[in-house]
């Protein structure tokens, strides 16, 4: 297959304008355009609605934080070349824009005494972090200066973190279904050669076993020299279009943190005791989520969260008003729908076929006169005019169940 023949979402992203990259706002930091952004809108809901039920408190912290932070936190000291360089204000006040979340939901752990009866503490945001990538190797979404991080970290008591690793990979496992995520396979990281890292070999032997212990049952490979600088992770990876495999998931397993930050919560026995920071993505950057999506849907997303979800035809000018009926009504339901009117029918089908809007809802005279409607799907298949009412509930059931199919199961 020829480079120019491969599914590439740089390519799709352009042609179905989810996104764009131009070289004055500067490379590796793209712009969501409104089709895109409603498709990211859709899947952040989804992802903060599911982080809440399983017991995840959002947060907001800034993207931009004091030198002495990330001095705290070891960044500084173990992460420097991946990070922009500080910047000064004056003499004693340098910033430096964030290469991970982990600092600030340190400090919300230690903003107040804990309780025992408060663990795990699950701290999740979907933030704003920064990585000086060099220049030659950013592309489109999969590589970005600028990155938006589904993150969370779980602080528990050392007896929770089986447990909580086992929830978080039921969680992880349940996102991509959703999403339509098919991942590569798992991947242990763990300590090695010609790396810097943090902590002693007991701490990290523990962790590993803990990790170990997390995986039982599951296949996956050991990648040494992959851990972060902090601890060993579960990576779960995926494969691009050009066969290049990153990391969308992680669990990953910190003592260190809690030491710098002096973190501790009293125990049942009225103990001061540190938590393990358990840092998790079940999706990874909003970015690199989205290139992957892009290229394994071929711009198709599932229809929950497509851009548009309906595109209402009408056959002439005689149906304006009960295709803007339509809409009103779609809309209320809570679709994104938009209605198409110019040029003919048949161009405005392929139209809406070729930005792979879930479903065209064809409105002629006669189906206008008995409140019907034709809804044609984006795979080529038509069903026979149905009432608006059950049209609508066949639309909103598929995009309630977050399924991948477009007819309801
Ligand atoms: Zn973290």
């Amino acid at each position: 297959m020829r480079e120019s023949d491969m599914i590439d979402h740089r390519r799709l992203g352009r042609e179905l304008e989810l996104f764009v990259s131009d070289p004055l706002a500067g490379a590796g930091l793209p712009i969501w355009l409104p089709a895109g952004a409603a498709a990211r809108h859709a899947v952040e809901e989804y992802v903060r609605e599911l982080e809440r039920r399983a017991g995840y408190q959002h947060v907001y912290s800034p993207p931009l934080g004091k030198r002495e932070l990330f001095e705290r936190s070891g960044h500084l000291g173990y992460f420097a070349d991946d990070m922009f360089p500080p910047m000064r204000l004056s003499a004693d006040d340098e910033f430096v824009l964030r290469p991970a979340l982990c600092p600030h939901h340190a400090l919300v752990f230690g903003a107040r005494g804990r309780s025992y009866r408060e663990l795990p503490l699950r701290v999740a945001e979907l933030g704003g972090m920064y990585r000086a990538e060099r220049s030659g190797v950013l592309g489109g979404l999969s590589r970005v200066r600028a990155i938006s991080l589904n993150d969370a970290h779980n602080f528990c008591a050392l007896e929770q973190v089986g447990a909580e690793v086992a929830e978080i990979l039921r969680l992880i496992r349940e996102a991509h279904a959703a999403l339509g995520v098919r991942p590569a396979g798992f991947r242990l990281s763990v300590r090695g050669p010609g790396q810097r890292y943090v902590g002693d070999d007991a701490q990290w032997a523990r962790a590993e076993e803990l990790l170990r212990d997390a995986l039982a049952g599951v296949e996956y490979e050991v990648a040494p020299g992959d851990a972060a600088f902090y601890g060993p992770k579960i990576d779960v990876q995926i494969v691009d279009g050009r066969g290049r495999e990153s990391t969308l998931a992680t669990v990953q397993l910190d003592f260190d943190k809690p030491e710098r930050f002096d973190l501790a919560y009293t125990d049942r026995d009225g103990a001061r005791r540190r938590p393990v920071m358990v840092h998790r993505s079940l999706v990874g950057s909003m970015e690199r989520l989205f290139a992957y999506l892009i290229e394994v849907h071929e711009g198709a997303f599932p229809a929950w969260y497509a851009p548009v979800q309906l595109a209402v035809l009408p056959v002439d000018a005689g149906q304006a008003g009960a295709a803007a009926d339509l809409a009103r009504r779609a809309e209320a339901a809570g679709l994104r729908v938009e209605i198409d009117a110019a040029g003919s029918l048949g161009a405005r089908i392929r139209d809406a076929a070729r930005r792979r809007i879930p479903y065209a809802a064809v409105v002629g005279a006669r189906e206008a006169a008995d409140g019907r409607v034709s809804l044609r799907l984006r795979d080529g298949r038509s069903l026979d005019p149905l009432p608006v009412a059950d049209a609508l509930a066949l639309v909103g059931d598929v995009v309630a169940s977050r399924t991948g199919q477009l007819l309801p199961g």
